[in-house]
């Protein structure tokens, strides 16, 4: 694995790969890499000739008061990481080559930015123009064939899918599933901010899914009922969420009633960390729980099965 700081370097890597027509694959990362960050990457191994991986910290995307100062930042551990996972490029560039001076356009994604995390009175609309300028500057610099996002940041999944197809971009946006720890807890860098009781109030997210999941997987399809038994689990852990949402998984409209494709999203804070999480409420039977450690008492019992993939994942 190589390592490229500047946009010249990195186009220069990629010219000869790109005449000797080999597929590149991207995964955009702030770092902090965790098996969430591995997953993308592993898919993007399988799928592509060439991967790169772009490690930035964006300070586009960080409002004041947000943790951008303290976000955590280790390259020598992000490129071990990213090298046993067979990662041909790191791209790793500094602000300045960036956000030159200067530099003064944005990309914005319009109504998909509104709600949840774009609301005005959380992160803001101006959160996800910094990261559809940041990401679509990604795809030009490196020009790939498909781009690996997850589907932990559902929002930024559907705005981004939004941007490329409304510039036609020509790379295909790839949305994988959210990796969890063991207990359900959806893995994020920023759950290094968390002491070990606040990790234990954290795990009351994915519960808050999980019964959610349960109470529409018991044939309870309206936002009331469904809403309440997953504020019931946050609650009790004494978390205050941010949001606890229903909305359409296409298109983030606010629904009443789920039905086959029902984003339910969260997003809380627990002690420093801003932690945000979501499911697809399916009212299909079989789905998988955002909660692996067992869904609440009284909740449905999907076995776990061998030819089950090693860790909870939804999509
Ligand atoms: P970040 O470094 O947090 O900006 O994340 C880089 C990419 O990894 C984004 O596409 C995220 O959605 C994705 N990601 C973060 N956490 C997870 C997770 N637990 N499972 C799968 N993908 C994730």
């Amino acid at each position: 694995m190589r390592t490229v700081r500047t946009v010249a370097d990195l186009r220069a890597e990629l010219a000869a790969l790109r005449a000797a027509g080999r597929t590149v694959g991207l995964v955009p990362t702030m770092g902090g890499f965790h098996a969430g960050h591995l997953s993308l990457m592993r898919a993007a191994r399988k799928e592509n000739d060439v991967v790169v991986v772009s490690l930035f910290v964006n300070p586009a995307q960080f409002g004041p008061g947000e943790d951008l100062d303290s976000y955590p930042r280790d390259e020598a551990a992000d490129a071990a990481l990213a090298e046993a996972e067979a990662v041909d490029l790191l791209f790793a560039p500094s602000a300045d080559d960036v956000y030159p001076a200067g530099f003064s356009t944005r990309v914005t994604v319009s109504g998909l930015t509104d709600v949840l995390d774009g609301d005005p009175e959380r992160r803001g609309a101006a959160h996800f123009a910094g990261v559809t300028t940041v990401v679509a500057k990604l795809l030009n610099m490196v020009g790939p064939d498909a781009a690996y996002f997850g589907q932990k940041d559902a929002q930024q999944a559907l705005v981004i899918q939004r941007m490329t197809r409304d510039l036609d971009v020509p790379a295909r946006i790839e949305v994988r599933p959210t990796v969890r720890e063991p207990d359900g807890l959806a893995l994020s860098s920023r759950n290094a901010y968390l002491e070990p009781p606040e990790r234990e109030r954290a795990l009351s997210l994915s519960r808050a899914l999980a019964a959610a999941e349960a109470t529409v997987d018991a044939g309870e399809h309206s936002a009331g009922p469904v809403l309440a038994a997953a504020h019931a689990e946050l609650e009790g852990a004494g978390v205050e969420p941010e949001y606890l949402e229903l909305r359409s998984a296409t298109d983030l409209s606010p629904v009443e009633r789920v039905n086959g494709s029902t984003l339910l999203a969260v997003a809380a804070r627990v002690g420093r960390a801003r932690l945000i999480d979501n499911t697809v409420l399916s009212t299909h039977p079989g789905g998988q729980p955002p909660h692996p450690g067992g869904k609440p008492p009284g909740g449905p019992t999907r076995k776990r099965s061998s030819g089950d993939p090693p860790r909870k994942e939804r999509t």
